[in-house]
């Protein structure tokens, strides 16, 4: 496979590092956990969305986009990056906020992404919760087209199959690293959410017959309707790159046990394993994203679900600019209140 022959503009730290975790894997007493580090894509204080944000920013420059418009949930990482992308670019940007949490904390609203997305020029409106975002989102760049604006609309997550080419990028270099460092990987484990990332990694991981399962933690839909999202979109992935059909339904497994109340909101699993990483690896997670998929890491460890002798790595999606829009969900000491 090719990427090559798709526009891309280079902008990401990669390849991002990919580290042993020896404090977690002793505490948890095996498997051996490794840690693929994309929360160190460099950008505004890096993420996942930088990967497919490559791609896509790249289509928007092609077409002489002036203005990008994202959309996302209120301490959304996507439109955070996509702001921070659209300003190194020269391209405005506007991003549609979506309160999905109804949570009224001043630091939710307007603290972490959300002053970000601001310090980078963007400009954003808020929406209610449950409205079909991506509709709303074509509504007002029908508006801006009006005026005369050359738009360039990303769907929530940048999860198209132009933004899941960037996880196919990383599963090729996932694989690389393993490769030139002799170290077998036995399983992938992430959170997975508008489902770009998984639909990615499954394209490259099952294109080049690598032979890893891969198992997405999810933070918001049910099983069946997650799964179900990662395996079309990798279908029309798999489309693009020139190899159909290399995905199967079988390949694309969720477990959607530990998203809790429902999305944005903080689960007690998820704490814990925001003062693990921080306290045992010094890597910082967010309770939204990371926080919850490695709480699934966590608690299928401790299950039994792997051998001792695996070697699981973990690939940190980022979201830790979250954290200063969530520090009511802590206390003082940096522990978990229930509320
Ligand atoms: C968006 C995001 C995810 C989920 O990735 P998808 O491609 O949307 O499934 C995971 N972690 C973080 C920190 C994110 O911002």
């Amino acid at each position: 496979m090719h990427l090559a022959r798709y526009p891309r503009r280079f902008i990401a730290h990669l390849p991002t590092p990919l580290e042993r975790l020896d404090r977690l894997s002793k505490e948890l007493g095996g498997p051996e956990i490794w840690i693929k580090r994309d929360d160190c894509t460099g950008l505004s204080t890096g993420g996942n969305k930088t990967r497919k944000l490559e791609f896509l920013m790249a289509e928007a420059e092609l077409q002489d986009a002036d203005v990008v418009i994202t959309q996302g949930a209120t301490q959304s990482n996507h439109a955070r990056q996509t702001a921070a992308f659209a300003a190194k670019l020269g391209i405005q940007c506007h991003i549609l906020l979506e309160d999905r949490t109804g949570s009224n904390d001043a630091n939710y609203k307007n603290n972490g992404n959300v002053l970000l997305d601001h310090l980078h020029g963007a400009t954003t409106e808020t929406r209610p919760g449950g409205l079909d975002m991506n509709a709303e989102m074509e509504a007002v760049a029908e508006r801006m087209r009006a005026e005369g604006k050359k738009v360039y609309t990303i769907p929530g997550g940048g999860s198209n199959a132009t933004g899941a080419l960037g996880y196919v990028n990383c599963a090729f270099e996932l694989l690389g690293q393993a490769n030139d460092r002799g170290l077998r990987i036995d399983r992938l484990v992430h959170a997975t959410g508008s489902a770009g990332t998984q639909a990615g990694l499954i394209t490259g991981l099952k294109a080049t017959n690598a032979n890893i399962p891969l198992l997405g933690i999810g933070v918001r839909a049910p099983k069946a309707k997650q799964e179900e999202n990662v395996y079309n979109l990798a279908v029309k992935t798999a489309e693009k790159l020139g190899c159909p059909g290399v995905v199967a339904r079988e390949d694309v497994v969720a477990n959607t046990d530990y998203v809790g109340d429902g999305y944005g909101i903080p689960t007690e699993g998820g704490m814990e394993a925001i003062r693990m990483f921080a306290e045992l690896e010094s890597i910082l997670l967010d309770p939204v994203y990371s926080a919850k998929g490695a709480a699934g890491l966590i608690d299928l460890i401790r299950k039994g679900h792997f051998d001792k002798e695996e070697r699981v790595v973990f690939l940190h999606t980022g979201g830790a600019a979250a954290l200063f829009g969530y520090d009511a969900a802590f206390d003082f000491s940096g522990r978990w209140v229930a509320s």
